[in-house]
Parts: structure tokens; sequence; C-alpha cells
């Protein structure tokens, strides 16, 4: 059977009703936050296109196409290769794909689907370069995109799109996704504290332990600055500099639990986003708004200035000094 998809019920009967009416668009955007289940959607649209015994409009799920597809395991089904440091896609690949979107699919329903999974880091050769793809399609060939935000993508390219925006569950969706997955209910909590109703995330705090460390030292950074305590808040964000991806993740853990303060605020039983609920809330009574806005900038100043390369020591060392200017 198909991995069940919890939420996101508005995109998916939208695809069932495209596949009904027989007007499936050829290329669309998945675009949310990482985890909420792009992947997972872009192979149930290619399931859609290309499952021989849909039932209600839905793919069967158990036939080889179905199976192979949710194994990611179908020769009509490609993924092709991200390049380079920052994970795009390199023209050259953009030319194979047009090369090998011309030679028919082997599958008996007739349709050849690529998934260019985190488009986030696209240039615009490339882009241009696909462009001229999906404007005139073999009609067999189908293109799906996943990115964090359509704004990855140039404007000339959304437009031959469908773009569907992906959101994470509710809370209880997630925990029904773990329990599913004979999660214990301990770690069930200790992932949904973190992570809320995004189930990827939820799935890799539980599998990755680098993940649990960045999120432990995310934890301990926003103490110190409940603390008020500079010499903590360095010591704890230096080894970070070590690595540009861990930095940025924890930066970017670290800003959305400033940004739940700053909701706290407001309303304090008002739901949180990022992993350290009771962190916000002690938070919430340090700082005022004004402090909590100033913060988030500056942390938005630097993850800025670590993805333009500036060192990264540098700009560590700079953000916990505006922090304990706020
Ligand atoms: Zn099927």
């Amino acid at each position: 059977m198909n991995d069940r998809i919890f939420g996101n019920e508005q995109v998916i009967s939208t695809m069932e009703a495209m596949a009904a009416s027989g007007r499936t668009a050829h290329s669309i955007i998945l675009y949310g936050e990482k985890g909420t289940g792009r992947r997972t959607i872009a192979g149930y649209y290619a399931q859609l296109l290309m499952c021989r015994d849909k039932r209600d409009g839905k793919p069967c799920g158990v036939c080889p196409t179905c199976r192979t597809i949710a194994e990611r395991n179908n020769p009509d089904v490609l993924y092709p290769q991200h390049s380079g440091k920052l994970g795009g896609y390199s023209v050259e690949t953009i030319s194979n794909v047009a090369r090998d979107a011309y030679v028919k699919p082997n599958n008996s329903s007739g349709a050849k689907v690529y998934i260019f999974t985190d488009c986030d880091n696209f240039d615009i050769r490339p882009q241009n370069k696909l462009l001229k793809l999906i404007e005139e399609p073999p009609d067999y060939a189908y293109f799906i995109f996943t990115a964090r935000a359509r704004a990855a993508f140039l404007a000339t390219i959304i437009s031959r799109c469908v773009c569907f925006g992906v959101s994470p569950c509710t809370e209880s969706e997630t925990e029904e996704a773990l329990e599913l997955r004979g999660t214990s209910p301990e770690d069930i909590r200790r992932a949904v504290d973190c992570f809320h109703g995004n189930i990827g995330r939820c799935l890799d705090y539980l599998s990755d332990e680098e993940l649990r460390s960045r999120v432990d030292l995310t934890k301990s950074l926003a103490d110190s600055i409940i603390r008020r305590d500079e010499y903590s808040l360095n010591s704890i964000i230096f080894p970070v500099s070590r690595e540009r991806r861990d930095c940025r993740e924890v930066l970017a853990m670290l800003d959305l639990l400033v940004r739940d303060a700053a909701v706290l605020l407001k309303s304090p039983t008002a739901p949180v986003i990022g992993c350290y609920r009771e962190g916000a809330q002690q938070l919430a009574r340090k700082l005022t708004a004004r402090q909590a806005i100033l913060i988030h900038n500056h942390i938005e100043r630097a993850k800025r200035a670590i993805d333009s390369n500036v060192s990264m020591p540098l700009v560590l060392a700079a953000l916990c000094a505006d922090i304990m200017d706020t």
C-alpha cells in the first residue's frame, strides 16, 4: 500500500480532480517547508498519471506501477541529479533531461515523469533552458518541482506551472503518522514537541542524532539569551561555525523560537512553531516585542551573511554582541 498522506487534503483532491477530468498539468510546483511531504505528494501525482487501476479516482497503491513509484524505483519516474555545492541543477543536467524526455516511456500508461526535488538553489541559466522544455513538452512528459518557496523559480517558469502550497499537518495527525510507524509514545512526544506538524522533520529528529544535538544546542543558546549570559552564548555558538549547514539550521531554529516569544508576548497560549516552547515562554517574559523583533532582524542578517560566504566565526561573534546589546 501507499504511504498514507496526512493533511494537504485540498492539494490531493485538486490533483485527483485533474486526473479524473483528464486535464493533468504537465508541470507542477510543490512548495512548502522541507519535511511536509512534498516528495510523497510528487510520487502520488506520478501514480495518478500512471496507475491503470485507479479506484474512486485514487491510485490503487498495489499494482507494480504504484509500488515501484512509491519505492522510487520506477524507470519512468526520474529524479534528476543535483549538482554543485549548493545543490542546484546544472545546464548539463537540464540538457540531459531534455534529450531523455524525447525517448518514449517504457510503461504501458505512456507517461514519463521527472521529479526535481529541492529546487531552492536553481540558477537562472538552467531555468531558462528548462523553460524551453516545459513550454512544449512531449505529450507524455511531466515535470514536478519541489522547493521551499515559489520564489525559487523564474516568473516565466511559474506561469507555466500549476503551483500547490504544501503545509504541515496538525500535531495529532503527526502523532498518528508516527504511531503507525511503531514509534513509542515517549519518542512521539519528544519529536512533536520540537517539530509539531512537520512529519518529515519529526522522523529526522528521531533518526538523526546530529539534528537532535542541533536542537539541544539551539535550546542552550536560548537559555543563554534568557540569562543574558554573553560568555555562555559565545562559547555555545562557536562550534557551530565549523559547518555552514549546521550554522544555517541552528540560526533558523533560534529564529523560530524568537518568533514564538514575540507571539507569546501577545497571546500566551498561542501555538508555537519552534523547537522549545518553555524557552520561548521564558524569553517572552524577558523581552519586549520590540526587542524580539530586533533579535529576529539580527538573526536574519547573520543568515544572509552566512549565505554570502562571510567568515562564520565573525558573523556569529557579531550576532552574539548584537543580541546582548538589544
Ligand atoms: Zn496502481
